[in-house]
């Protein structure tokens, strides 16, 4: 009898509801134009918000490390895999963010999960917005810690959540800085005035506002003007800064407390320097290339704008992640498909990623799709939902 049987009626389970995805195979390069499973499409998948993933600054700074550093670090930092290099990034990451300190972990994923894992502990309670990412649940979950989901973006709900939990020692307030399904900001703002009037620690994944939000990128707290009001920041390397990795922005304390406690930091190895390396050349980018975001911006606007003239429900968005709802997975999936097919590439989504009925295709917008590439996408996008009934 084969013991992992029940693995493959749950497979079974996901075709029946249309949930089912085999991998989509990029060949070549991730750029707007690109192949995936043999076909040249538009790309509307990616978070490569900046086309830096091909960028040559960051590809001769990879070589570079390569050439003069190796491949691997060989070890997790806390024991011999810390190079000058991680400091380097590290430190530019925190005057980036306008912090005391950063520290840089293998993933977004990580940097939220290890963080919110190791701040938090059976006595305390985390305050989590519904569409919190999944990084944070998980973070949550492992912390041990009480958890209270708030509804999504709701001020009063939260206000009244930390008036009924004053009682509580430690609280965490959370929330993702761009909701990485409807592409909406949070009012965060409102939040941490509310966090820092409660006492409890306020925390932001910025992951997708990384690049896209604040001047430069510098991510919704400077978006907002609320420097030093958030005492926990999360950002990624591996969207808008094109390569991979995650870190968090805080006080010198904050970030000494995560070397010693964070468990990705201290039980899983330590990027490659290529990684290191060519992260450090993006935030050089990002200074030196402010058109790549006002690109980006445009790009958003005229997509999202077509998407709405021809009746499209684009939800919430107000980044270029931009939803285009559908309601059932099956329908979304059938869509997707049928867009693939016609030359243009918008991941379906479906339960658990979101809820069930908010099905949807997720098209990201980047600031190197040509007008030109948009306006044919909106094209396809409209002939194939016309043709499964979705627009009339
Ligand atoms: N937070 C959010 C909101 C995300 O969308 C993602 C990426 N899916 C992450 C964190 C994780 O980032 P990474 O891909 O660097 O692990």
């Amino acid at each position: 009898m084969n013991p992992l049987a029940f693995l493959d009626d749950a497979l079974e389970a996901l075709r029946a509801e249309g949930l089912y995805r085999r991998l989509r195979v990029l060949d070549g390069e991730q750029q707007a134009r690109a192949r995936f499973d043999g076909r040249e499409v538009i790309n509307l998948s990616s978070n490569n918000y900046l086309g830096l993933t091909t960028h040559p600054k960051l590809r001769e700074a990879a070589i570079r490390a390569v050439k003069e550093l190796g491949a691997g670090s060989g070890s997790v930092r806390t024991i011999a895999g810390t190079m000058e290099l991680h400091l380097t990034l590290e430190r530019r990451i925190a005057a980036f963010k306008k912090t005391e300190a950063a520290v840089v972990f293998q993933s977004g994923f990580a940097a939220n999960a290890g963080t919110v894992a190791s701040i938090l502990g059976k006595d305390d309670l985390i305050l989590s917005d519904e569409l919190n990412h999944a990084s944070i649940i998980d973070g949550a979950r492992l912390s041990r810690a009480a958890i209270r989901v708030f509804p999504h973006k709701d001020v009063a709900a939260l206000r009244r959540l930390l008036l009924e939990t004053s009682e509580v020692k430690r609280r965490l307030v959370i929330t993702d800085g761009v909701f990485s399904m409807d592409g909406d900001v949070a009012p965060l703002a409102e939040i941490a005035a509310l966090a820092r009037e409660h006492g409890a620690i306020m925390m932001v994944d910025d992951a997708h506002a990384s690049g896209v939000l604040g001047k430069n990128g510098r991510g919704t707290v400077d978006h907002f003007g609320i420097h030093g009001q958030v005492d926990v920041q999360v950002g990624t390397l591996s969207k808008a800064i094109g390569v991979l990795g995650g870190y968090v922005c805080g006080s010198k304390s904050l970030i000494e407390y995560l070397h010693h406690r964070a468990r990705p930091f201290l039980f899983s190895t330590s990027h490659p320097p290529a990684v290191a390396a060519a992260c450090l050349a993006a935030f050089d980018v990002l200074e030196a290339e402010p058109e790549r975001i006002e690109r980006l911006w445009s790009n958003t606007r005229r997509f999202q704008a077509g998407l709405k003239r021809q009746g499209f429900d684009i939800g919430m968005s107000e980044t270029p992640i931009t939803p285009i709802l559908v309601g059932e997975a099956e329908l979304a999936m059938r869509l997707s498909d049928h867009a693939f097919e016609r030359g243009v590439f918008a991941q379906g989504i479906g339960f658990p990623t979101v809820a069930k009925g908010r099905a949807r295709l997720r098209a990201i917008v980047t600031a190197t799709h040509t007008e030109e590439e948009l306006d044919r996408a909106l094209e396809i996008l409209g002939g194939a939902a016309r043709s499964l009934g979705i627009l009339s």
